[in-house]
């Protein structure tokens, strides 16, 4: 059996012997450097605005300052051209993001909103902001997003919204989403956190719903800290999350806004300093999500011939930009489980893997119904058997990825090198010599 080569060599590399799991030499000895995308315009940007003393400049009233400052302004126009849609509107976070996108929806109190249990939890914890009740639908194997098809077994007449997230950095299946959508006349929100600068079927991956939107986390491909972005065609949308985002009872009548449903306003406003990096960072976007395509290419050919591994599945019309990099092991096919080959390749030296990602509909606060308060509120609002999608079982793909088959690469926290590439596909092949799963 040849270790994998990608032009280099590996006289260096410890490939034979023990496995490091049972007291051999590791493949990888040393840290991976830390992923920084940080270079000398942010650094000059945020020293400008530092310089000038305004270090935000929005107000909690109407009137010229109620948008924001001139970074702020200026980001979000940047932003909306980039993306290809009408309104951008910054925040402080992705998760304050969410919340004024479930809000400007005006979902009512014990209305239902579908959404996927493999994402973050604030996808989910958004809709509970409004008392509305998220709905856990399961997802599909391939693309580890929503799975389409079973989301008619669970609209009710209290369904408002399908929250749909491009989980790991490829869309899920927006048209075949948009269509059931608009049969049951459901706004369609875009959580696409993990894959700005993705693309399908010739469009923006986010901009594809009703409304979406941007994680500008420090983890995320390109970041300002924290900080977010939502996106929509929609007006009137736009006006109510920028009303969410700004202590909006404050402004209704200075502005002439009558609905005011679900206009209780927050402070989630992004910083100038933030604005001036995020306008950098957009400029870093491109090349940043090439390199991660480049990097799941290498080791996709370094994987792809290894046996009971099965490397990330880029569905029909779409880009993937490889927030992580998932894969699925098949323990029997192995005769090992996936949480040995998880320690087995740690003790290789493997960095960023992860043997989980997430199963949200089984966290306590669902199963437990306990959010606000400690008597059920909001579930005590409707009778329907929405809580039924929180217990064991309701999303079985979503639960044997969790429990038995998903491994991770999170592609998103270092800056790799291609020999830590190299490297790391030695460990997964050393590993699987071991157990004599490869041809
Ligand atoms: C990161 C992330 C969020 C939350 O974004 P923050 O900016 O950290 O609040 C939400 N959804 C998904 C899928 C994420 O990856």
């Amino acid at each position: 059996m040849m270790y994998w080569r990608d032009g280099c060599e590996f006289v260096n590399h410890p490939i034979s012997g023990n496995l490091a799991v049972d007291g051999g030499a590791p493949v990888i000895a040393r840290q991976f450097a830390v992923r920084n995308t940080m270079g000398p315009e942010e650094e000059q940007a945020a020293v400008e605005v530092i310089r000038s003393g305004v270090l935000s400049r929005f107000q909690g009233s109407a009137g010229d300052d109620f948008l924001g400052g001139p970074q702020v302004r200026a980001f979000e126009e940047e932003w909306a051209d980039y993306f290809g849609v009408r309104y951008a509107i910054s925040v402080n976070s992705w998760t304050s993001g969410l919340i004024s996108i479930v809000g400007a929806l005006g979902v009512e109190p014990g209305d239902e909103v579908l959404v996927t249990p493999w994402t973050m939890s604030a996808s989910a914890t958004a809709i509970l902001q409004w008392n509305a009740i998220p709905v856990f639908v399961d997802i599909d194997r391939a693309s580890f997003c929503l799975d389409p098809s079973l989301l008619e077994q669970h609209i009710t007449p209290r369904t408002r919204a399908i929250m749909s997230v491009d989980i790991f950095g490829q869309s899920a299946s927006m048209e075949a989403i948009n269509t059931i959508a608009a049969k049951h006349n459901l706004s369609v929100i875009s959580d696409c956190a993990q894959a700005p600068g993705a693309w399908r079927n010739g469009r923006r991956a986010g901009t594809l719903g009703t409304i979406g939107g941007y994680s500008l986390n420090y983890h995320k491909h390109v970041h300002t800290g924290e900080g977010g972005m939502i996106v929509t065609d929609d007006p009137d949308l736009a006006l109510r999350a920028q009303l969410i985002r700004n202590h909006g009872e404050a402004v209704v009548d200075a502005m002439g806004v009558t609905a005011i449903n679900n206009i209780v306003g927050f402070n989630f406003r992004l910083g100038e300093i933030e604005a001036a990096i995020g306008r950098c960072q957009l400029r870093r976007l491109e090349s940043q999500t090439s390199r991660r395509t480049e990097l799941a290419e290498m080791i996709n050919e370094g994987l792809g011939d290894l046996m009971g591994l099965q490397t990330p599945q880029v569905t029909p019309g779409n880009d993937h930009v490889y927030y992580m990099y998932g894969l699925q092991v098949d323990p029997e096919a192995l005769g090992v489980t996936r949480d040995w080959l998880y320690r087995a390749l740690t003790a290789e030296g493997v960095q960023g893997l992860a043997r989980q990602y997430t199963n949200i509909h089984r966290l306590p606060m669902y199963t437990q119904r306990t959010a606000f308060g400690s008597k059920g509120f909001p579930w005590t609002l409707q009778k329907s058997d929405a809580p039924a999608s929180y217990g064991l079982g309701a999303c079985p793909v979503a639960e044997d990825l969790q429990e038995r088959t998903y491994l991770g690469l999170e592609l998103c926290s270092f800056a790799y090198t291609d020999d830590d590439i190299t490297d790391t596909v030695n460990a997964f092949r050393k590993v699987w010599l071991h157990i004599g799963a490869t041809n």
